[in-house]
């Protein structure tokens, strides 16, 4: 049922007046509304009201959009013929409209997400200008080779050319940021794009699309549909898209991989995790502890590669837990515009109680060290919480719970810690803490996990593969691994 929209008093007006205009799909460089009219509503985290209406993706919208996305790839496009250094010069505008715009992406980030403004300023829009200008240098140094055939009078060489239409479907814990990781490689390959935001939060990439436009790409390079799974389904089994890319929760990768497996799509599928992070006995502790704590409950914890298993030595746990709990008491909790905030609210209604029900099962399976209260708001608020246990079989430690909650755990071996950290269905990330060289890197070589965060947890650089092993996937974000991820082989055999 639609609601009138709430918009909170201060926020930019420039932003205002772009929330209050109406949210249709972006296709072919348009606004476009769906042909049934159908819209859903998009909720501020920080107060449960509406935040926006935004336009409903059908089979109509998917068609359309996959359509303009297939005419910008036609071989005498105007993309196609763009120049590299042309096509170059628009990413890297397009980052500089990121960032003359910062104010307004920050706080719409900060509404529809739930996430504080002040981190949504430093970390999603400003890495997302990072992603786009990396990826802007590699348009002009995409190399085929020179190939040494065994052959006496050939030529060969290959030539790297763009695999075509993508559908790129993305979650919505940092819907900026993961928008521009999918786009940006695909954009300097020379792919067209159809993005399907999270029906949580499917503003940013709307209006990432608008800005795409003035910084210079053709229209239907950069097409948006907005909608639900159902919508996300239909994309995926479109018959004229040619790669998938997936940004989510393991069950839809599985369903996603299967499909493009039948389709013989191009697929990459960076899923879920439940990521260990082991101080080691001669970690500087106090840092060990600060680190920890940003390592999971930054973003409320709804964080793919959060550090939300924390192993420590049996000796050293006591006071691992106490510094833990110091940092929990000085964390802010409290809505993303408050400067203040370090902890702002879930990102919808689902979430929290997706998340309290872990709490729950914690209290049932392990020791309540600090948190677990509720907070009086009409908000999606849930308290960080600290658990300890000893069990390795128990739901908070083998599953991915996506929020405010960390699970300690103690060790006695360097071996023992190794096993267990690898114990679990994921790979996404791992984390080290030490200053003991040796114990780093053969600690480092053993863990089966696709980003290991050495004396740090979360640094993510556009310079280095992000992606999981096991079950959390696989393809990589990021770095010439995933630029390679748009990209086709083509070889090339001249009998001289
Ligand atoms: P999700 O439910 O899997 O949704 C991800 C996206 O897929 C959304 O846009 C969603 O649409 C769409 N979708 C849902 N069902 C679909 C289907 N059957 N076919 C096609 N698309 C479908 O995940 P989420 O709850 O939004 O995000 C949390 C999960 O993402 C966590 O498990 C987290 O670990 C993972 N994640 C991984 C990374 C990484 O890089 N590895 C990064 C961030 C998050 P709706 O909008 O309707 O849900
Ligand atoms: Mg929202």
């Amino acid at each position: 049922m639609a609601g009138a929209a709430a918009i909170p008093a201060e926020i930019p007006d420039t932003l205002r007046g772009w929330l209050e205009r109406e949210h249709g799909h972006f296709i072919g460089g348009e606004v476009v509304p769906s042909a049934s009219g159908k819209t859903f509503e998009t909720f501020n985290p920080a107060n449960a009201e509406v935040l926006a209406e935004v336009a409903y993706g059908e089979r109509a919208e998917v068609d359309q959009a996959v359509r303009a996305a297939r005419d910008a790839f036609a071989d005498s496009s105007e993309w196609r013929r763009m120049l590299p250094s042309a096509r170059a010069e628009c990413m890297l505008k397009l980052a500089g409209l990121l960032l003359a715009n910062g104010e307004d992406l920050a706080h719409l980030e900060a509404l529809d997400n739930g996430k504080p403004v002040k981190f949504a300023r430093r970390v999603d829009v400003a890495s997302s200008a990072t992603y786009l200008r990396y990826f802007a240098g590699w348009i002009t140094k995409i190399e085929g080779a020179v190939l040494p055939v065994d052959h006496p009078a050939m030529h060969a060489y290959t030539r790297l050319e763009p695999v075509g239409v993508c559908a790129q479907i993305i979650p919505w814990n940092f819907p900026l940021v993961i928008a521009i990781w999918k786009v940006a490689p695909a954009l300097a390959a020379g792919c067209t794009i159809v993005l399907k935001p999270a029906e949580q939060t499917p503003l940013s990439a709307l209006r990432l699309a608008e800005l795409a436009i003035e910084a210079g790409f053709p229209p239907g390079v950069l097409n948006v549909v907005c909608g639900d799974g159902a919508t996300g389904s239909l994309l995926v089994d479109h018959p004229d898209v040619d790669k998938i890319a997936f940004t989510g929760s393991t069950g839809v990768g599985r369903e996603i991989a299967a499909k493009a497996g039948g389709a013989l799509k191009r697929v990459t599928v960076e899923l879920g995790g439940k990521s260990p992070n082991i101080i080691l006995p001669d970690a500087d502790l106090d840092s060990a502890v600060k680190g920890a704590f940003t390592g999971l409950y930054f973003n409320s914890g709804q964080v793919c590669s959060a550090g939300s298993r924390l192993l420590a030595p049996r000796d050293r746990l006591e006071e691992v837990a106490e510094g833990l709990t110091a940092q929990v008491a000085k964390a802010k909790v409290g809505p993303g515009l408050d400067p203040g905030t370090f902890i702002g609210p879930l990102v919808s209604a689902e979430q929290k109680s997706r998340v309290e029900s872990y709490i729950e099962a914690g209290r049932a399976e392990a020791e309540l060290v600090c948190g677990g209260t509720d907070v009086d708001s009409p908000g999606y608020f849930v308290s960080p919480t600290l658990f300890t246990t000893e069990d390795d079989d128990v739901s908070i430690v083998r599953e991915e719970i996506f929020g405010p909650v960390l699970v300690l755990q103690p060790y006695e071996s360097l071996d023992e810690v190794a096993e267990r950290a690898n114990a679990g269905e994921y790979g996404l990330a791992a984390g080290i803490w030490s200053r003991d060289i040796s114990s780093v890197h053969r600690l480092a070589a053993k863990l089966r996990a696709g980003t290991i965060f050495v004396n740090g947890w979360g640094t993510s650089d556009p310079a280095a593969p992000f992606g999981g092993f096991k079950s959390s996937g696989f393809g990589r974000d990021h770095g010439q691994a995933g630029l390679m991820g748009y990209l086709e082989h083509k070889s090339v055999l001249i009998n001289l």
